[in-house]
């Protein structure tokens, strides 16, 4: 459920971009997606087929770009790319760990006409 929420934000604000940039059509949103957010592209896309309808983003499609997890161990300061939000160094176990992306959840642009 949270995806819908995410999902028209995302509608609102490319719509948005549209009428400012004078764009009629939105083909290609290219979406940012950071791993450590859990949202699913699937039901993004999901969500999205239905939001869009009567909106400039109405024939658009959205390209997921997928932000790996990356964390810095502040014990032994080893960087490590992680699969599963689970915030503990593979290394030496500590959960003492910044966190350096993953959390992204963003618009890197919209292309159309
Ligand atoms: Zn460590």
């Amino acid at each position: 459920m949270h995806e819908f929420s995410v999902t028209k934000s995302l509608v609102d604000l490319c719509n948005q971009e549209a009428v400012r940039n004078d764009m009629k059509e939105v083909r290609i949103i290219n979406l940012k997606v950071g791993r450590f957010t859990g949202f699913s592209p699937d039901s993004i896309r999901f969500y999205f087929e239905h939001l869009k309808t009567n909106t400039r983003c109405a024939t658009a499609s959205i390209v997921f770009e997928e932000v790996p997890i990356k964390i810095k161990c502040c014990d032994c300061h080893k960087h490590s790319t992680i699969d599963e939000p689970i915030l503990l160094c593979p290394y030496c176990g500590s959960n003492a760990i910044d966190l350096i992306s993953g959390r992204e959840f963003s618009v890197a642009s919209i292309e159309g006409e």
